[in-house]
């Protein structure tokens, strides 16, 4: 996995725990334990592993379209259960990175084209929630930036009916490969 980074979007308290105000709920929560594995597979074999989060401040105009959500410090904006718990098993592993974004896609105004850049990563995995709405515009802002692009069908989920047809989608637009 050298050259290869694995993003995890948006795994916090408030799209994933079933009192998280803009929750997808169990779709969200049954992907998990697939991110927590993948996320170790890829730190032991030389891979990459960026938590990207959603970072809002109270006044965000964001909040016009949506239910206030991972307003920074909150316990909303927190990794969701095992996650914050493997989290903080390996926050001192040089190749896990945090990654806090105001946009859907974790590219915008943010660090991590350059920390990919930096660490030689040509390829970009993407598991987290949702699958047609941060998931797909991090594919989208990949692919952008020059990275070859990945989807993982059992680490991601959405609140809609549109989980399948947005990583055809990725696929069409980005030739996302589509890992299931
Ligand atoms: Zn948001």
């Amino acid at each position: 996995m050298k050259n290869e980074a694995l993003l995890i979007v948006d795994m916090s308290n408030d799209f994933v725990h079933e009192k998280g105000s803009l929750t997808a709920g169990e779709p969200a929560q049954k992907i998990v334990p697939y991110i927590v594995e993948t996320a170790q597979t890829f730190l032991e074999n030389e891979g990459l592993v960026v938590v990207t989060m959603d970072a809002h401040q109270e006044n965000d105009a964001h909040f016009e379209l949506w239910p206030p959500h991972n307003v920074v410090g909150s316990w909303g904006q927190k990794l969701y259960g095992e996650l914050e718990t493997w989290y903080e098993q390996n926050k001192s592993n040089k190749r896990l990175f945090y990654v806090p974004k105001e946009n859907y896609n974790a590219f915008h105004g943010t660090d991590l084209k350059m920390i990919l850049n930096g660490w030689n990563v040509d390829k970009v995995h993407v598991v987290g929630v949702c699958t047609d709405i941060c998931d797909f515009l991090t594919l989208a802002g990949a692919d952008a930036n020059g990275f070859k692009t990945a989807v993982h069908d059992r680490g991601s989920a959405t609140f809609t009916k549109h989980h399948e047809l947005f990583l055809e989608q990725a696929k069409l637009c980005f030739h996302t490969e589509i890992i299931r």
